[in-house]
């Protein structure tokens, strides 16, 4: 790691997975013989640019766009792109090293890769935000295709950033290469579920964690963080299930409603007016909005943390824990700290990782794949049967490499190798590479 100074949130990522693999290679000797560990920290490519671009005032704005081709031995690089101003090369590597493992576990043929920019969408324009998503992709387009890299969306990129940037790179290339990305609009490539895809998967893993325990979702109180794709779709999900998710957040602070979150204001706040969660809370009687704060204060049974990394730490997970807290599933990647989730494993809560509790999103991109490579599109019951039978294997391979591995109901022992070992074998077939 000391090739990658000022990187914390890369180093977390590799110590997470590293630190639970002692078993897996004590198991597999050939993996230390195959230097796996050395070669599959290290990203295959990395590809940094400029990104300038006009803003309404005619002024020259220039940000710093990312891809990172993380690893390709289970297929071509596949990943989201993340436009926030926080977004630098240890944010990008945690993400694409993340994702390798993730894709795995999906079981589709997917290698790992992660990219965006430093650009900030809040307040701008659908213009600027246009002329941005095209000057990025005027570089990205160079190092995508659908056999070699295929981006999605992540913070700050969801369908109105796709599309911009498909368009660009149809422009550049003139082809209609629906593959390049996913995330696309129904009519021109897109696949039904997959806007829903990362929160529905998230509540059916939710479902069988609590399923090992003869319990079910339903009546049970629910914090959700965040109020973006993954948390509206794990809110509505949730609510056919008969939970009762009664927060949301943002970076301003969150809103505690305790009559259950009105779905339908909260897609028409978010979705259509692009308003905040203070807005939600000045339009619903009885929900109100804390500014600051943590949203791991509200007692719940339930806490999926659906906004970004580290943002449950030690203390939160310890009222949470204090509170009752039964179970905790990741939408977000990495939300919780190190001392977190040791907090929340001391205390016997089930805690399922991001790697597995949220890969309903990637792996139905990874199923708008196979419909583009067929020129199909799939019905909302088909992609949506697919889906949970996917977070249901995903499940089983994490408590099947739990128990292999000697840790019984471990869910981040299990994601971590399950995710792992089919990373490791496909590089020792493929050689020193
Ligand atoms: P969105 O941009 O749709 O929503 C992000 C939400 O999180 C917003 O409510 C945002 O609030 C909040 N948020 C972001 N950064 C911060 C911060 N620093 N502090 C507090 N709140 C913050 O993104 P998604 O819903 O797509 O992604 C959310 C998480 O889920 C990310 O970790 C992402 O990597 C992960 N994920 C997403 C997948 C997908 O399919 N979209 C797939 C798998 C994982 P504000 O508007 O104030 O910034």
């Amino acid at each position: 790691l000391r090739r990658n100074p000022g990187q914390p949130e890369f180093h977390q990522a590799v110590h997470e997975v590293f630190e639970s693999l002692g078993p897996v290679f004590a198991q597999h000797p050939e993996y230390i013989e195959g230097a796996i560990l050395d070669r599959i920290i290290e990203p295959e490519r990395q590809i940094i640019f400029r990104v300038p671009w006009i803003d309404d005032a005619g002024r020259v704005r220039v940000n710093r766009g990312y891809r990172v081709e993380f690893n390709s031995a289970l297929g071509p690089y596949k990943g989201g792109l993340r436009f926030h101003p926080t977004v630098y090369s240890g944010i990008i590597k945690f993400l694409g090293f993340e994702q390798v493992f993730k894709n795995s576990l999906t079981g589709l043929a997917m290698g790992g890769g992660k990219g965006g920019a430093d650009f900030d969408p809040h307040g701008k324009s659908d213009n600027e935000v246009m002329r941005f998503s095209q000057s990025f992709m005027t570089e990205l387009s160079r190092h995508i295709g659908q056999y070699t890299d295929v981006p999605a969306g992540d913070i700050g990129v969801g369908g109105r950033e796709i599309g911009y940037m498909f368009g660009q790179y149809k422009r550049l290339t003139n082809r209609f290469e629906a593959g390049v990305l996913t995330g696309k609009g129904l009519t021109w490539g897109g696949s039904l579920v997959r806007t829903e895809a990362t929160g529905y998967g998230l509540v059916h893993f939710v479902c069988e964690m609590l399923k090992m325990k003869d319990q079910e979702i339903d009546g049970k109180t629910i914090a959700i963080s965040g109020s973006g794709n993954v948390a509206i779709f794990a809110i509505e999900k949730a609510q056919q299930l008969g939970g009762k998710p009664i927060t949301i957040s943002d970076s301003s602070g969150y809103v505690v409603d305790r009559d259950g979150i009105d779905l339908d204001l909260l897609k028409r706040v978010k979705l259509e007016e692009r308003g905040r969660v203070a807005d939600y809370a000045a339009l619903r009687p009885g929900a109100h909005f804390v500014s600051g704060g943590s949203v791991w204060d509200v007692p719940v049974q339930i806490a999926l943390p659906c906004a970004t990394q580290n943002e449950i730490n030690r203390e939160q997970a310890a009222t949470l824990v204090k509170n009752g807290v039964q179970l905790v599933a990741e939408g977000a990647n990495m939300p919780s700290t190190p001392e977190a989730i040791v907090t929340f494993q001391d205390a016997g809560v089930l805690f399922g990782p991001a790697k597995a509790a949220n890969a309903g999103g990637v792996a139905t991109s990874g199923l708008e794949m196979q419909q583009n490579a067929a020129r199909d599109s799939w019905t909302f019951d088909h992609a949506a049967t697919r889906l949970e039978q996917i977070m249901h294997d995903i499940h089983s391979s994490c408590l099947e490499a739990a128990d292999r591995y000697g840790s019984p109901g471990d869910y981040q022992l299990g994601a971590n190798a399950a995710g792992f070992v089919k990373v490791a074998d496909a590089m020792l077939d493929q050689g020193v590479v």
